[in-house]
Formats: structure tokens, sequence, C-alpha cells
């Protein structure tokens, strides 16, 4: 089937309009804007720190040297945004930038007294969302400047801002994704096999995190492979598919459904493993950092590791909505188990052409948390 299809190159014109040149104040408005919206957010968290912030996260920062990068944080905003104002142009952002960090300042700024915190059930990942961007725009957009695979498409690209609430609105519901995730695992303790565990825990810290990978990757291959496969699970599926542009931010996309269900999967075999938490932190951080370049705008050289891992390559192809590669590529970690049940798509030297589904969804945040009711509406 392969041999037959004729593979094109992908078209990426260059969108004068929104690309991001230096000179024009654009950057440093958009720049003010990010940073005095990220900043209120966080002063807001060092106000209400139960509510906006997520205890397993708290354990692993220091809250008060954070604040010293708020600090820088705030006047960069500040001075990005009067920056503007020399330019002369594009002072609406500046403007904005500068208010959002006023309104910081106003409600405490960066040096609100930092002390014990009273945990709550159930709260917002304001910190998490804040520190997830930082780090994403630090190290995927720099990847993408440095190895783009299409270096015309913008930053400001079509639903971008669409792909960035979906980023916001899925960091956001950390503690409750947590709070699921566990209880869902809860239900197999009766799998849980204490000589199983020893056995897990008495191997190398590397084997380990090994051991994890294959057995979350089996369970996320079968977890997605379904979503595709079963009719009434696919339009859930599809808001992740009705991306158009590849980047770090398209991965965001996905219906909370599928976000929760995917993570209380995953927890399962995590739990029933019994690994080492050091094993299980090294893995996490895997985890999170493929599951974005993989979407990722990257043509990075990875040599034979691309016969063994899901690359960016790889995952572009899953989201083609190109023959071939439809219903291919479900693996999320190492390409093994495509391989073993002969879903494995990747020409060597090709890339997609198209990506999205076959029919269009509905554009919007609301649309698409609506969309899977269809299958409703045909009966
Ligand atoms: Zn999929
Ligand atoms: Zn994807």
């Amino acid at each position: 089937m392969d041999t037959e299809f004729q593979y094109k190159k992908r078209r990426v014109p260059l969108d004068r309009q929104r690309e991001l040149r230096f000179g024009e104040g654009k950057i440093s408005g958009y720049a003010s804007v990010a940073l005095g919206l990220l900043s209120l957010l966080a002063v807001m968290a060092y106000r209400y720190p139960a509510y906006l912030t997520t205890i397993e996260l708290r354990q692993v920062y220091d809250a008060e040297f954070l604040q010293l990068i708020l600090k820088y944080g705030m006047y960069f905003s500040l001075l990005l945004g009067l920056l503007t104002f020399c330019f002369n142009r594009h002072k609406r952002l500046g403007m904005t930038g500068i208010g959002l960090t006023g309104m910081g300042f106003l409600l405490g700024g960066y040096d609100i007294p930092v002390g014990p915190v009273e945990p709550v059930r159930l709260s917002l990942g304001i910190d998490w969302l804040i520190l997830a961007f930082l780090g994403s725009v630090a190290v995927f957009m720099t990847l993408e400047k440095l190895f783009p695979k299409y270096r015309n498409q913008v930053i400001l690209r079509d639903e971008w801002g669409l792909d960035l609430f979906y980023f916001c609105f899925n960091h956001l519901m950390i503690s409750a994704i947590l709070i699921y995730g566990n209880y869902h695992a809860s239900h197999f303790h009766w799998a849980v096999s204490e000589s199983v565990q020893q056995a897990v825990q008495s191997v190398p810290l590397l084997l380990q995190v090994g051991l994890i990978i294959i057995c979350a990757d089996f369970v996320l291959y079968w977890e997605h492979r379904l979503y595709h496969e079963v009719r009434v699970l696919w339009p859930i599926h599809a808001v992740h598919h009705s991306v158009e542009q590849m980047d770090w931010l398209a991965g965001s996309r996905g219906h909370f459904v599928q976000v929760f269900s995917e993570r209380a999967m995953v927890m399962v075999p995590l739990y029933l493993l019994g690994a080492d938490q050091s094993a299980l932190d090294i893995y996490v951080a895997f985890a999170a950092l493929q599951a974005v370049l993989i979407h990722c705008n990257v043509e990075i050289p990875f040599g034979p590791l691309k016969y063994l891992l899901v690359t960016p390559q790889f995952h572009h192809w899953h989201h083609s909505s190109e023959k071939p590669a439809i219903d291919t590529n479900y693996s999320a970690h190492t390409v093994l188990f495509d391989r073993l049940f002969n879903t494995y798509h990747m020409p060597d030297k090709h890339w997609p052409a198209e990506y999205g589904t076959t029919v269009r969804l509905p554009r919007s945040f609301l649309g698409q948390l609506v969309h899977p009711l269809k299958i409703f509406r045909k009966h």
C-alpha cells in the first residue's frame, strides 16, 4: 500500500502579517503581556497558595527563590512594555503588559511573605501552569528555532490562542487529574503483588525506568488505539487530532475526558509496579518532555534512536490526514508496540503534507467540548 502512495511535500508559506520581527515592538509587546499575566497569576498564587498551588509541586520548588524570578519578571514586563512606546508601535500590547504587572504590584507584588500552607483537597495548579509555560518556552521554542522542520511556520500560527487556552486549562486541572488518577488506580489494589514489587525494586534504577516505560507504553498504546477504533470514543480523541499545524503548543489540545482517562490509565501500571520514587520521577520527567517534543515543529537528527523511540517525525505521521498514516503510530514512548501489532508507519525520508482530521471539527473550545455529544444527536 505504501509503495503506491505518492508522498507530497508540505507547503508552508510565510505569513508576513503574523511573523515576529526584531525592531517592530511586537516581540516586546507580546513578551510584556505574557510576563505581566504570568506575574499577576504568580502574585495571586502567593496570596492564596492553598487554593491556587499544588501540594505535590510545592514540595519540589523553593517559593522564596521563585519570588526573586517573579521580581525580575515584573520589572522586565514593565521594561518591555515601555519599549513598545519607544518603538511607537504595538503600544496597546505594551500598555496591557504594564497594566497587568501594575495589578500584580497592587495585589502585593513580589514580597508577599511565604509561610506554611494549610492543605486543601482540590486546588488550581497556577504554579504548575507558570513553571510549565516558562520551561516550555525556554526549551521547546529554542529547539524549534535551532532545528525547525518548517522555518516559515510562525509562532502565532492559526489557532495558537485556542491551543494556549487548552495548555492553561489542562495545567490548571493538575490536582483534579491526580486525585482522579490515584482514585482510579486504587481500584486495582487486588492486583498488587508484593513479590513483583520487591523484584522491581531490586533491579538497578535505569532498568526500573525502562520497565516503567514499557508497561506504561503498553497501556497507552491500547488506550490510544481504542480511542481511534471504537466509534463512540473517536469524537473525544478527534479533538486532539483537529490541530492542523504542529508545534510545542499543539499537543496541549485534548478533550478533558481524554486527558483525565489517559492519565488515570497510565497510573495503573505505575501503581502496580511499585518502583522506587526516583525511577518514577525520572519517568514522569521523560514522559512530559517527550509528549511536548513529539508535537514540536522540529527535525532533530536522532540517529539510530529513531528506530527505538517515538520521535517528532513518528508522531507527526500519527497526526497526518493522509491515507497510509490513518490509524497508525499509537505508541507514546517507544515504537515497540506499533511494530508488534502492525500499526507502524514511518516512511524514512517523508513527512506529512497535511495534518488534521478528514472531517473538520468545530474550531472553538466550547464547540470541541460538546463535539463528542454528536453521537447522541444521530440516534
Ligand atoms: Zn490519536
Ligand atoms: Zn499528538
